[in-house]
């Protein structure tokens, strides 16, 4: 079992990934008319425009969209897809907001409104404390926590888990603290760092264009907003992940212009380590008007933003709404992570399970494993990684479709 380290920055990519394109390039052919141009673009290591974008996003040929894609994932990783073991705890689904297409919200006096206090959250966590190494908190826009109810909770949770990493608060939690507590960004991530905060999630970024945000989430933060947050997460040393929920409203035009704009805060702050696209899933939730995304369209999806994004390192298929299925090809177009332990788990110890959370640890390296890939185990911000070797199933009943 290896065990090697990276900086932030770099997060475990191979450094001469560009060269390694060209390389791996110079074997392949049979490339159609309509991609060659951007596949020379590629080995000249010019970066792809918005057309470039809309080209692979109308490419008849899914597959060829996916294979160009694979090629930028494996000179970045070669077959390392990464996971590693978390634990989601919401702190609270009261929320003064209401987006349109969250199902999880809900107003204070609401029969099934929650908000954990410290005590109940630690109680929450330490089911899994033994398991995982980073626990993810993202909830509602509580009315009456402010920025100190969130720098009690992390120094408490610090100080009696302090081998877990704390990756909390979207781009709009973030805002709405500041504004409860009369803050700017900066002095609100610096609080949040001081207490604990390790990183921030990529949350609710939904789709960076105002006109569809009017229309899916009204009163959150603006576009502008959510890149001034994430620059000042950057600017205090936080390492985030960006995010993008397609598959409601917007053109292809609008998944471009978001997709640009991440990677030009990227360019400027090297501070997002992660992009997780992921679907709107229309369960529950208040939005007749979406379109839905197929299987199709998120490969392709996942595909394009491997080529689109090239100033950030990894590539998130978001297993928890895509499904194992679609994850485990997503690794194939484009894909290196496909986050932790943390869903299924969730379920099974919520409904009462007590099967060892470390179980899930292994059926996630036997879907990595599946897909072609070596799975290696990291930890929240891509600074440390472990290639993981998962014990072998005490009966086989499966067939084995790939070489061991
Ligand atoms: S801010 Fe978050 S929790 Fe509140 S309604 Fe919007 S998506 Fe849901």
């Amino acid at each position: 079992m290896s065990v090697w380290t990276s900086s932030r920055v770099n997060a475990g990519s191979n450094e001469d990934w560009q060269q390694r394109i060209v390389v791996l390039l110079d074997d392949m052919d049979g490339w159609s008319e309509a991609l060659s141009p951007l596949v020379a673009k590629l080995r000249l290591g010019e970066r792809f425009s918005r057309d470039d974008g809309m080209i692979l996003y109308t490419h008849p040929n899914l597959n060829e969209v996916g294979r160009l894609a694979h090629v930028v994932r494996t000179a970045r990783f070669g077959d390392k897809a990464f996971f590693n073991s978390n634990v989601h705890v919401n702190q609270t689904n009261v929320c003064i907001l209401a987006c349109k297409f969250c199902a999880f919200r809900r107003s204070k006096k609401a029969k099934d409104a929650y908000a954990l206090d410290i005590a109940a959250y630690l109680e929450d966590l330490e089911q899994y404390s033994e398991y995982v190494d980073e626990v993810h908190s993202v909830g509602g826009l509580h009315p009456d926590w402010g920025v100190e109810h969130y720098e009690a909770l992390f120094r408490a949770t610090r100080s009696k888990f302090p081998h877990i990493t704390i990756k909390a608060l979207t781009a709009v939690e973030i805002k709405h603290l500041s504004q409860l507590s009369n803050l700017t960004y900066t002095e609100t991530l610096t609080k949040l760092k001081d207490a604990g905060l390790g990183s921030l999630p990529g949350g609710g970024a939904e789709i960076l264009d105002d006109d569809v945000r009017a229309i899916i989430c009204n009163g959150k933060e603006s576009s502008q907003e959510y890149l001034d947050i994430h620059r000042s997460a950057h600017g205090v040393g936080l390492s985030t992940n960006c995010t993008m929920l397609f598959g409601t409203i917007e053109t292809l035009e609008q998944r471009l212009n978001h997709m640009i704009s991440l990677r030009e805060l990227a360019d400027e702050t090297h501070g997002f380590q992660c992009f997780v696209p992921y679907p709107y899933l229309p369960d529950h939730s208040r939005l007749p008007e979406a379109q839905l995304a197929t299987g199709s369209e998120i490969l392709r999806t996942i595909a394009v933003s491997r080529l689109m994004l090239d100033s950030i390192p990894h590539l998130k298929a978001y297993r928890m709404n895509i499904g194992d299925e679609l994850a485990e090809l997503a690794l194939q177009f484009g894909a290196d992570d496909i986050d932790g332990t943390v869903q299924k788990e969730s379920i099974m110890h919520l409904a009462g399970s007590t099967t060892p959370l470390d179980h899930d640890r292994f059926q996630l390296a036997r879907l990595i494993k599946d897909a072609g890939c070596v799975p290696i185990q990291r930890n929240t911000t891509y600074e440390r990684f472990e290639t993981y070797v998962p014990p072998e199933p005490k009966r086989v009943r499966r067939l084995n479709v790939v070489q061991e």
